[in-house]
Order: structure tokens, then C-alpha cells, then sequence
């Protein structure tokens, strides 16, 4: 193995199809928002059980679109979690609003009931931004009351999540608004960059399309302020539609390979191993908390085992919420506030090779190695 998810290792007879019909939209020569994006929103609006999906450039931009669609601004703050990457971060800092960190239970990696209930009751949240990290969902239905509750917008990040479901009910059908990414690494992976917004509010919908270009509704008439170009081209549609129907496969052999490496590993510098909480984790990433990764590190470069760290700095840490360019007049933040298990997880969390193609050899290779960790 030469990464977590080897990504050539995808089934031949797919490649051959995606090559195939890949051809034929380069001979039809229409390439950004045609007939192969609109057959790609239909089918995972259908699959997500929402009815409507728009598809944008990536998910950072899913995330952001997402937000202006809910007129959010410069005085808005918006609740996220500081563990997942900066990316909801990103998006929440484009539209010059204030991210407001929430802290996640350890067992999950995901954001703590308590801990949100604690931020609605205490400051005025505009929106909340859950993460499904590593494929696990978050605790959704006490997410959603909380939001009811507070009458406060919530968006769901499932970009590490696609085909993750709670009592048949799918990521991406909870929140008002869910975000997906299609990064060539996530469980539904494009060839290049690609990301969508799922809604049943139909005019979110629409304000969404028209800020995804330029603000036009229609052509050249521009009614939104705020908007981008952001578009899903029609070569990553037509991937993403051949790929599809292989997701809910594809997270079995993840799940079990999850499986297989939770039952074989056995290590007390092991402090914890993901809860395989049934069709709710679809195995994104398969993350070890140790006692003293640095060591960990060093072990695995040695037996050549792929690895990484997801992710080693909480977002409060990263420079443009320690240090904000802000105009002068405006009134100093107070410094961000330590999260204690955000805190523990980016010093202990290491992911390891996990993907569906995954043979027996390459699971025993990794449970040894760990094994072998003393
Ligand atoms: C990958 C990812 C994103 C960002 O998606 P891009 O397409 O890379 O912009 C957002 N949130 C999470 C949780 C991700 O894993």
C-alpha cells in the first residue's frame, strides 16, 4: 500500500465505463452545467431522500454558498466544531461571519449534545454547522430538537459521510441545508474537485442556484448579491452518476474492513478505536486515539504503513482566528477558548489505510504492524 486509499485500485469495469461516457461528453462538447450535472442532482436527491440537490465546485464552497443562502453576514456566528479541518471554518470566515467552537464527545469525534445545548443557551447563534466526521453521523435528532428549539438553521457537513443513514433515513436529509464534497478521497469521489448542497426547501434551492452564477436569475440578470461561480462540470457529473449506484457496496466493504481492524488490533498504547455504530459509520477514515502518536509515527514509517493525521491543529490554533484581520474601529475578540476534548483528539487521533478495496493481506499488515507497537 502507498496510501490510505489507493484510488487506482477501483474496479476495472467501471473505469471502463466512466472512459467510455467521459468520451462521449467531450464529443458532445458542452462541459459546465448541462444534461449530465442535472442527471447527477436528480439521482442524489433521489438517493439522499431530499428533493433538490445542486451541485457547486467543491465542498468548501457547499459550505459557503450554503451559509449565504441563509443571509448570513458580518455580525452572524455560527456554531461548528474546531476538530474537522478548517473547512466549515473557511467557509463560515468568507462570509466574514464569527465561528463559535463547540467541543465533541471523545467516543465519536462529534459534536457534544451538551456542549451545543450550552452555546445556544448562552450567545446568540445564527446557525449550526454539524459535522459527520471520519463517516460517523452525529447525534442528529438531538442536534435537530436543539435547533428547533432555538430556531436556529442547522446545515450538515457530510462530506465525510455519503450513504451514512439513521432508522433508514439518510446524511444529508436532517439539516435545513447539507453539504457534500466529491474530493477524489471521499466515499463518493469525483476525478477532480466537485460538491453539492441538498435541501427540501425549495426556495433555498433556488437562491442557491442563482449564487452558485454569479448571482443571475436569470442569465445576466443578477438578483442575489454574494454570488460566485461555483459550478459542477458535466465530466465530474457524469463520474459521480457511474459511481453512485457502487457507494452503498463500497461503504459495506469499508465497514467491514473497519470491522476486521477492530477486532485484530490489540494494543494497550491503544486508547481507543472507532465505535462501529451500524449503517450510521460508513468508515471514511479509520481513526486510532494512542498515547503517543509521534512514537506511533516513527513505528509505521518504519513498516511501511501508510498513515496520516486527520487533523493536528484545532481551528481556534490556526492563524486567522488566533490573529484576524480586522478593521480598526472593531471590537477585539476575546482569545478563543481551549476545548478540552478538541484538545485531546489533535494530539492522539491517527488514521490508517481503509478503503474498499482493501484485501485480507493489507488488513493483516496493518493489525500487525499496530501489534507489533511497543
Ligand atoms: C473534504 C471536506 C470538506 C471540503 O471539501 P472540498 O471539496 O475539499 O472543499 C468539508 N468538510 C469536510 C468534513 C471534509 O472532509
Amino acid at each position: 500500500m502507498k496510501s490510505i486509499n489507493e484510488l487506482h485500485r477501483i474496479e476495472p469495469e467501471l473505469l471502463e465505463s466512466i472512459q467510455e461516457q467521459v468520451r462521449e461528453v467531450i464529443q458532445k462538447g458542452w462541459f459546465v452545467l448541462g444534461e449530465r450535472v442535472q442527471e447527477f442532482e436528480d439521482r442524489f436527491a433521489a438517493y439522499t431522500g431530499v428533493s433538490n440537490c445542486v451541485g457547486v465546485a467543491n465542498g468548501t464552497d457547499a459550505l459557503e454558498i450554503a451559509l449565504r443562502s441563509l443571509s448570513t453576514h458580518h455580525a452572524s456566528r455560527v456554531a461548528t466544531v474546531a476538530n474537522a479541518g478548517f473547512y466549515s471554518s473557511a467557509a463560515i470566515l468568507a462570509c466574514n461571519a464569527t465561528p463559535c467552537y463547540v467541543d465533541v464527545d471523545l467516543d465519536t469525534a462529534t459534536m457534544s449534545v451538551d456542549h451545543l445545548a450550552e452555546s445556544l443557551s448562552s450567545q446568540e447563534i445564527d446557525a449550526v454547522i454539524v459535522t459527520h466526521l471520519y463517516g460517523t453521523l452525529a447525534p442528529l435528532r438531538e442536534i435537530r430538537q436543539l435547533c428547533d428549539k432555538h430556531q436556529v438553521a442547522l446545515i450538515e457537513d457530510c462530506a465525510q459521510a455519503h450513504g451514512a443513514s439513521l432508522h433508514n433515513q439518510k446524511a444529508g436529509s436532517f439539516g435545513d441545508l447539507a453539504c457534500f464534497s466529491f474530493y477524489p478521497t471521499k466515499n463518493l469521489g469525483a476525478m477532480g474537485d466537485g460538491g453539492a448542497i441538498c435541501t427540501n426547501d425549495a426556495a433555498l434551492a433556488t437562491r442557491i442556484r442563482t449564487l452558485r452564477q454569479y448571482g443571475w436569475h436569470p442569465k445576466y440578470h443578477v438578483t442575489e448579491s454574494g454570488g460566485r461561480n461555483s459550478r459542477l462540470d458535466e465530466i465530474q457529473a457524469c463520474v459521480l452518476t457511474l459511481k453512485l449506484p457502487y457507494l452503498d457496496r463500497w461503504n459495506d466493504k469499508r465497514r467491514q474492513v473497519a470491522h476486521r481492524l477492530n477486532e485484530g488490533i490489540q494494543n494497550s498504547k491503544v486508547v481507543r478505536k472507532p465505535t462501529l455504530a451500524g449503517t450510521s459509520y460508513v468508515a471514511h477514515l479509520y481513526v486510532l486515539q494512542v498515547d503517543d502518536r509521534q512514537e506511533l509515527i516513527r513505528h509505521l514509517k518504519a513498516s511501511a504503513i501508510p498513515h496520516d493525521v486527520h487533523y493536528p491543529i484545532p481551528d481556534y490554533r490556526q492563524p486567522p482566528i488566533l490573529n484576524p484581520p480586522r478593521p480598526q474601529d472593531s471590537e477585539m475578540l476575546p482569545p478563543p477558548k481551549l476545548l478540552k476534548n478538541t484538545e485531546e483528539l489533535s494530539r492522539s487521533v491517527i488514521s490508517l489505510p481503509c478503503f474498499p478495496w482493501m484485501s485480507d493481506e493489507d488488513i493483516d499488515l496493518v493489525v500487525s504492524a499496530i501489534n507489533a507497537w511497543e
